[in-house]
């Protein structure tokens, strides 16, 4: 096996891994996994190498017999609700999401707009190593260009009403992929919208496309400077939001996944909230809130799908600010996340921080070292035996629950290192767990290398 496929979807360096060749024959692998009939949603964000890659994808779709919907450039979202409301058999984001400019990649999505699961990938990259089929000449696929954005749009204002206060909105699109739909939206639902870095531009010339408190200190100053009541910045492919409240600070992703949650299921009955175990607690004040309930799963947008598809649900997401509202798409929709905000402060007319002040704050460290791929499991293993005692939840990694806190140790599913995430109620005390946690890591890497050499 190749290895072509990361934690969900590829991505790389362009021209190097990512490459016309490769969008071609694996167009005409997925061509092949469709039975060589079908159609597909086929999108891309701005990037400067996402046309080359489009080109490529669709001819290989074609040559194999598929026919495809060129959505054009669009938010990962709206491919996926095309994928899903356009009836197509699957859908082709090309995207590098929140990497920089001279990245490129590829996800792929069922007929209801979900990420592949990792069983559809592997099939896809065992296609692709042996060659798709080929059409025959009479049975060549062909191509249609839609207007995805104006029926996303169509679709979210018919399902959100207007918002019953006009607030002041900046919204920061990166220059990428939201730049041609999230302003033009908030607008419509009635706020007054500044745009920062919304023209689409692969060079990423306002910022770099992850919304790091770091990388978004034009739009913390913009809205102080200009008293807008919040700041939304979203990521490369605008499937992720993160909030700045009208003091220009900013709300990290697990709160606005528990604010926009809180929100959207304000009428529900014992909701079920999807999330991962490297998520906050403050997932379970919201749920405490809305009479629900929260329930864990491995890492990664597909585990959550995996999981809704299996015991359903009402709401999944991550501690990034990937929001999924599983009755409207099956993927993280940053534009819903940021509506979803903006409903909450003007329904119940409160300040972001107000609305943030509702739930308790937790403090969290992240740390890391490096390890060895081959060794990842072994060291797993031995961190299994250290702490034995202390019952810990295996679901992904390891995670320990200690009175009010809580610490996780996982290896990366892409790089070659181990992580320590902790969350408590005081820096000093999440320092402290981290630091316990990192320890024992390596520690534990030690010992394998002693065992293994
Ligand atoms: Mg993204």
């Amino acid at each position: 096996m190749a290895d072509l496929f990361g934690t969900f979807g590829i991505r790389g360096l362009v021209n190097e891994k990512v490459d016309s060749e490769l969008a071609l024959k694996l167009g005409q692998a997925l061509a092949t996994h469709l039975n060589g009939e079908g159609k597909v949603a086929v999108g891309y964000d701005p990037r400067t190498s996402s046309e080359m890659i489009e080109h490529a994808m669709v001819s290989g779709l074609i040559s194999g017999g598929c026919d495809v919907l060129r959505v054009g450039m669009v938010p990962t979202p709206v491919l996926s609700f095309s994928a899903n409301h356009l009836s197509c058999d699957a859908g082709v984001m090309i995207t590098a999401s929140h990497n920089p400019p001279e990245y490129n990649g590829l996800k792929f999505w069922d007929e209801e707009g979900a990420g592949f699961v990792r069983e559809r990938e592997e099939e896809l990259e065992n296609l692709y190593e042996k060659g798709g089929e080929l059409a025959d000449w009479n049975e060549l696929g062909e191509t249609e260009k839609v207007n995805a954005l104006s029926k996303y749009k169509k679709a979210l204002l018919e399902k959100i009403p207007k918002f019953d206060k006009e607030l002041k909105v900046i919204v920061d699109c990166a220059n990428g992929a939201g730049s041609v739909i999230a302003p033009h939206i908030l607008r419509e639902l009635g706020c007054k919208v500044i745009t920062l870095n919304s023209q689409p531009d692969g060079h990423f010339p306002g910022r770099m496309p992850e919304p790091t408190p770091e990388n978004i200190g034009d739009l913390k100053k913009a809205v102080t400077s200009m008293g807008a009541d919040l700041g939304i910045a979203h990521d490369g492919d605008a499937d992720r939001t993160i909030i700045v409240n009208e003091k220009g600070e900013v709300i990290s992703g697990d709160r606005v996944f528990a604010l926009a949650g809180i929100n959207y299921l304000k009428d529900r009955n014992n909701p079920r909230i999807i999330t991962t175990v490297a998520t906050s607690m403050v997932m379970d004040d919201a749920a405490e809130k809305l009479g629900g309930e929260v329930v864990r799963t491995k890492v990664g947008e597909p585990e959550l799908v995996r999981e809704y598809r299996k015991n359903g649900g009402d709401l999944a997401g991550e501690e990034n600010g990937g929001v999924i509202f599983p009755d409207w798409t099956m993927c993280r929709d940053g534009i819903m996340t940021a509506v979803q905000i903006i409903d909450y402060a003007a329904r119940t007319g409160k300040t972001i921080s107000e609305l943030s002040n509702t739930l308790p704050e937790y403090k969290q460290r992240k740390k890391k070292t490096d390890c060895p791929n081959h060794l990842k499991q072994k060291v797993l293993d031995e961190l299994s035996k250290k702490f034995a005692d202390k019952n810990p939840d295996t679901t992904d990694g390891l995670r320990i629950d200690v009175e009010d806190a809580w610490y996780i140790l996982r290896p990366s599913g892409t790089e070659p290192i181990f992580r320590c995430f902790s969350e408590a109620k005081t820096d000093e005390r999440a320092e402290e767990l981290a630091n316990k946690g990192m320890e024992a890591v390596k520690e534990s890497i030690e010992t394998v290398k002693k065992e293994t050499s």
